[in-house]
């Protein structure tokens, strides 16, 4: 991330992007905060001798989940997925994921990795041959594999929170080949495929992949990956799938080896020792925080029509006042009942924070945007029936939604993907909470902000940033097809 921020320059919408990037990491790394308010779901991948109580150590990961979420470094994401309700303490069927491996040494590994929602839900699998947009056919070769690689990156655009990094089974069947993709996310970044055929292809997609400009959070840019990493299975005859793994900047991996015998950690994976991390910034700069233009569009809640329709795409616009949350569950509410509240030029946030309640008084110890595009069958009916003018998230939305903004005189900013501790600083107080019977993340948390920094990516005049970067992408997809 400190080379995507070198090479992006600072006044740029990526660059912005990135700058908040960084001041987040360090953030995080300053109060061990979440660096994501998606805490992700928890896979644990755990090799252990002949003889290790597997049993007792499944038991140890879970007391260990929940303690984790009992202190806030994990949000509660673990939802009945038939009555919707959240367990609250991340413990539930399939929650989390424990995978065992026996082997022939004596210590036993431990690897984690919280890979969040959004860019889950950009993962892909392609069962080959098949055409793709803008590369045409995809054979069972590996220049096969190659493009559809570069498909999904183009697909993904910022919804999963770019610039990412790509886990990439090629064959076995539809179940093995999405867990062998997520095992490649285990590697280093800078690690060497010991198959030069697949070592190819890997540097072949980073060359190409950077140069679609999808950029940080899709703002156009020239990072857009930042490591792909290829694995292979046997597969059926029949059978070609090419399965993708797609993680987010926030990058969540840990793991230590342990003494079988005491449990002690015998050492630490994916860091050095004790020692901290290297921060991103200086001190001067951190204390900078947001570097402002002067350009910047002042927004105060409730906001009015007039407001809105002045605004453009690209405009930079710091947002002050109350602001609500909303994501899945509120918006399906919504389209039933009532609201809560007087949503009458009000701001709505795409966010499901991590809270934290002390006595009477909750307080958010992270708050980044959601992926929006998962409200895309509601936003413009919300937009007209309740009069809201903001609507903030990331990603961007679809057609119907930038007609509703035409329509209705609504706007949507883009705010940074999985900035949480950053935006988490941006809210003075929790002014009071609706719908806690959809469990934390999905509440509706009234928020009072200041200077809530966003861009401006769908105008009320029916531009969208997102429409042009994909299509500016597309085209330079067809540049590398080959
Ligand atoms: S950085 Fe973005 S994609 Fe990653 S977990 Fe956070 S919100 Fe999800």
């Amino acid at each position: 991330m400190a080379a995507a921020l070198a090479t992006e320059e600072p006044a740029t919408r990526a660059g912005q992007a990135l700058t908040i990037i960084a001041q987040n990491i360090d953030q995080a790394a300053s109060c061990e905060g979440p660096i994501c308010q998606d805490t992700g779901m928890p896979t644990f991948e755990i090799k252990a001798p002949v003889g290790a109580n597997q049993i007792w150590m499944k038991r140890e990961v879970r007391a260990a989940i929940a303690e984790a979420t009992r202190h806030g470094k994990l949000r509660p994401n673990s939802v009945d997925s038939i009555t919707g309700e959240n367990s609250g303490d991340n413990l539930g069927p399939g929650t989390p994921i424990v995978h065992f491996e026996q082997w022939e040494q004596d210590a036993i590994e431990v690897k984690l990795i919280l890979k969040g929602g959004g860019c889950e839900n950009t993962n892909a699998q392609y069962s080959l041959p098949a055409d793709l947009d803008h590369l045409g056919r995809a054979d069972r070769t590996l220049d096969g594999v190659r493009k559809c690689i570069l498909h999904a990156v183009w697909k993904a655009q910022g919804k999963g929170c770019s610039p990412g990094s790509v886990g990439v089974c090629v064959g076995g069947d539809r179940t093995s080949g999405y867990l062998h993709a997520k095992e490649q996310l285990f590697r280093t970044l800078d690690d060497t495929n010991p198959d030069p055929r697949l070592a190819e292809i890997e540097e072949a997609v980073m060359v190409a992949a950077n140069q679609l400009t999808v950029g940080p959070m899709g703002f156009g840019g020239k990072t857009s990956l930042i490591g792909c990493k290829i694995g292979a299975l046997n597969r059926l005859p029949a059978s070609f799938f090419v399965s993708i793994a797609y993680d987010c900047w926030a990058f969540r991996r840990l793991g230590v080896t342990l003494d079988a015998r005491s449990g002690a950690i015998a050492s630490w994976l994916y860091r050095e020792g004790d020692a901290p991390s290297v921060p991103m910034l200086t001190p001067e700069q951190l204390a900078a925080g947001f570097p402002l233009t002067g350009r910047e569009v002042r927004l105060q809640a409730p906001v009015t029509e007039d407001q809105i329709r002045a605004l453009e795409v690209g405009d930079v616009v710091l947002v002050s006042g109350r602001m609500y949350t909303g994501r899945d569950a509120v918006h399906a509410h919504l389209m039933k009942h009532d609201p809560p509240v007087d949503l009458r030029g009000s701001v709505l946030y795409h966010c499901g924070p991590v809270v934290a309640k002390s006595g009477e008084h909750w307080t958010v110890t992270a708050a980044g945007p959601t992926t929006s595009i998962r409200e895309e069958p509601y936003q413009a009916e919300i937009l007209k029936r309740y009069g809201v003018r903001v609507v903030i998230g990331k990603g961007g939305m679809g057609a119907k939604t930038l007609a509703g903004l035409k329509e209705s005189g609504g706007v949507y900013l883009n705010a940074i993907g999985g900035a949480a501790q950053f935006y988490a600083r941006r809210i003075d107080r929790v002014a009071g909470v609706s719908l806690m019977e959809f469990g934390t993340p999905e509440a509706m948390w009234h928020l009072d902000v200041t200077d809530f920094p966003a861009i401006v990516t769908m105008d009320a005049h029916g531009n969208s940033l997102h429409q042009e970067i994909e299509q500016a992408s597309g085209e330079k997809l067809e540049a590398v097809r080959g």
